[in-house]
């Protein structure tokens, strides 16, 4: 690719911008050149209609809830401006990305979230006011912020971004994605009020509501389809094509360097800065607002050599490159905001026009202790440690390096509370059986990717393992994460996930919110306990437990199957927290789901007998139909306390073979599985 070229016409644009900058400081050309404007908004709709499309509902919502808020004026102006362009950087964002049918892997989206940094690039240099830049780049790390340490809340938040955060999320829910159709504006505002205070300005989200009470109901029922309305900015003629499609160039070259290198800034023929990228705000930490319009002098940036000597101006490669009107490589080092050298290599290029006159200076940053690390395959084997590879989501690993943290934090008084989603998909292995393992695994990646649009922010997903996931959620009370996870069980049951044979499937959810005393093994073992609630009482269907409900079992030990002569017999006990008379109520629910016989039932104890014998192959051949007696017994625990608000009952289990079992391993293994049952019944609500 011709960097200079393309970052000429990119200079070109700069140019374009400034031209009708000064207008009066109430309208919209002292925000931003109408020109540009016009031009980003054809290449826009050139590129992907639909994202424009988005983009005008957003600046129209956003205006809505700001006028609610008291805004008027040029602030108005500006963030009408910003909602317009928020995802123009989406522009230079590949097809296979862009236009992928259905949601992006992990390394896809990693790659489409450069499009704010690409957007930034772009609407400095075209010189668009500051304020525009700002609440457009915050409106991002808000809004598609994930866990991790740099995320930043409330107030750090320009109140513009917020407010674009809000609209951003409701034109999303309320219009078709790849995985769900449109909410009705009820359900939208019911998800935004659910997490407002915590990814949402609460206020915000009110103002929204104000909005649509008071003038935004015709919006809301589709009635004015003004804001879809894009046709009128397509490109109208062969050479408003063609421009767009060179604009749509630059951006295209601007994800290489925001994909590729580590940092970048352009000066124009003047030698101001009228560019400085993400990544050179991250890599010298100095911010684009300090250095946009100011001139480059050595003092400003800092170089030397690899002595340590310091460059004078005439020694810097920028200078080397303006005499010889030559592009270098140079390796140098280059001074931090706090003082420190950092060495980098350096490409410098002219920007020479077709009359040979220097429009401008651009300087591509590698860092070179880093440059490992951002090679592309670098890049590629880190995401690879970090994703599953089937479903692009986090690992196990990566998840629990995240709860770890979390947990640590939280115990720690660091961290707000938050909770764990455990979700297994129902009867999965006759969905491997009928269908086939491919049609498995696309069940699983289509799983995944549903999880992670219902989701949609903040909470990481991760496969667990085989077809069950789990989902942390910052943030986030038990009684949220309900909500959250019966968003994921309706949208999943209502949902074909795999069209070629209109397959349906279901999943059973477990839940639970940190406690004080938990790790990360107590508190992932609570949300898989309350799966397991969740499939022994039907599947398709979420539970939830606390950790007062956990019961504690001893551990099983395997002394306790004792064979005696040719039978055996397997015992064990757990504690749990009910009233003495809840004991056979609960008894009568397991009686029924494992369809149990009952042969004696009174206060203190009851026998059951649950299988049944096979009628050729002795034992029976299918593990949980092989038949077992059980006898439960209640009693209290040795050191309980009189006063005891909630009494602790002490539950014996005995569990004896009707029949002959093959082999002591093989009754310990059923045994073993109906304690586990019959545990896990007492401990669910
Ligand atoms: P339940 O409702 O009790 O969860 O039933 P289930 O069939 O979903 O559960 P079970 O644990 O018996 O079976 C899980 C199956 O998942 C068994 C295994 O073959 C399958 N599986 C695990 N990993 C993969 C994978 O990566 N691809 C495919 N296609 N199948 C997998
Ligand atoms: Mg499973
Ligand atoms: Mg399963």
């Amino acid at each position: 690719m011709d960097s200079s070229r393309i970052l000429l016409s990119m200079m070109a644009l700069a140019r374009q911008g400034e031209l009708a900058h000064h207008d009066g400081p109430q309208s919209l050309d002292s925000v931003v050149s109408r020109p540009v404007l016009k031009r980003l908004i054809s290449a826009l709709n050139f590129r992907d209609a639909a994202t424009l499309q988005h983009s005008r509902r957003v600046a129209l919502l956003s205006v809505g809830m700001a006028q609610q808020l008291g805004w008027d004026g040029r602030h108005l102006r500006v963030l009408e401006v910003a909602g317009l362009l928020h995802d123009i950087g989406k522009i230079g964002v590949p097809d296979n990305i862009l236009l992928k049918p259905g949601k992006l892997s992990a390394e896809e989206a990693e790659l489409m979230s450069l499009h704010s940094n690409i957007g930034a690039d772009v609407l400095q240099a075209c010189r668009l006011d500051k304020e525009v830049i700002q609440i457009v780049l915050d409106s991002h790390s808000y809004y598609d912020a994930h866990i991790d340490e740099s995320r930043r809340t409330g107030a750090d938040i320009h109140l513009g971004a917020r407010i674009l955060a809000v609209a951003d999320a409701y034109d999303s829910l309320t219009h078709d994605q790849v995985f769900r159709t449109g909410k009705v504006h009820d359900e939208a505002m019911d998800i935004l009020h659910g997490d407002a205070g915590t990814k949402f300005d609460g206020n915000v989200v009110a103002a929204l509501d104000r909005w649509v009470e008071k003038e935004g109901m015709s919006y809301v029922k589709n009635e004015g389809h003004a804001a879809d309305d894009v046709e009128s900015s397509a490109p109208q003629n062969i050479e408003a094509s063609m421009e767009a499609g060179s604009l749509c160039h630059i951006f295209s070259y601007l994800y290489v360097l925001e994909s590729l290198y580590d940092g970048f800034y352009v000066l124009d023929s003047d030698l101001r800065f009228t560019v400085w990228s993400s990544g050179a705000e991250n890599l010298l930490g100095r911010l684009c607002s300090q250095m946009l319009g100011r001139s480059w002098t050595s003092r400003l940036l800092s170089y030397s050599d690899n002595t340590g000597k310091r460059l004078s101006d005439q020694e810097c490669p920028i200078h080397e490159v303006m005499e010889s009107s030559r592009p270098a490589c140079r390796t140098v080092n280059v001074q931090q905001r706090g003082g420190s050298w950092l060495e980098v290599e350096v490409q410098c290029v002219p920007l020479i026009d077709y009359q040979g006159t220097l429009q401008g200076v651009a300087e591509i940053f590698r860092d070179v202790s880093r440059s490992k690390r951002n090679a592309p395959q670098f890049r590629e084997l880190k995401l690879a440690a970090s994703r599953d590879a089937l479903t692009g989501v986090a690992n196990r690993g990566e998840l629990e390096k995240h709860l770890k943290r979390m947990v640590h934090e939280y115990s720690q008084g660091d961290t707000d509370t938050f909770s764990v989603l455990f979700l297994d998909i129902d009867h999965f292995k006759s969905i491997n059986d009928t269908h086939g393992h491919g049609v498995g695994d696309r069940v699983l990646i289509s799983v995944a990717r549903l999880m992670q649009s219902e989701l949609y922010s903040g909470e990481l997903v991760a496969r667990y393992g085989g077809e069950e996931f789990v989902v942390l959620c910052p943030s986030t009370d038990l009684d949220a994460a309900m909500r959250k996870a019966e968003r994921i069980r309706s949208t999943l049951a209502e949902t074909a996930i795999e069209d070629s044979v209109r397959l349906k499937v279901t999943a059973s959810l477990g839940v639970s919110q940190v406690d004080d005393k938990d790790t990360m093994e107590s508190l992932l073992h609570r949300a898989d306990t309350a799966l397991y609630n969740a499939k022994e009482s039907g599947r398709n269907r979420i539970c939830k437990l606390l950790p007062k409900d956990c019961v504690e079992a001893k551990p099983v030990e395997p002394s306790l199957v004792k064979s005696n002569g040719s039978s055996y017999t397997f015992e064990s006990e757990f504690t749990t927290c009910m009233v003495a008379s809840m004991g056979v109520y609960k008894v009568s629910g397991f009686v029924n789901e494992l369809e149990a016989d009952l042969i004696e039932a009174n206060e203190g104890r009851v026998v059951m007998q649950v299988g049944q014998p096979g009628f050729f192959s002795g034992w029976g051949n299918r593990e949980n139909r092989r038949p077992v007696n059980i006898v439960m017994t209640f009693g209290e625990p040795e050191n309980q306390s009189a006063k005891a608000a909630s009494r602790r009952v002490l539950v014996t289990v005995t569990v004896t073979p009707v029949g002959t079992p093959p082999s002591a391993d093989a009754f310990e293994q059923r045994a073993k599985r109906v304690f586990e049952l019959s545990r896990c019944y007492f401990a669910a609500d």
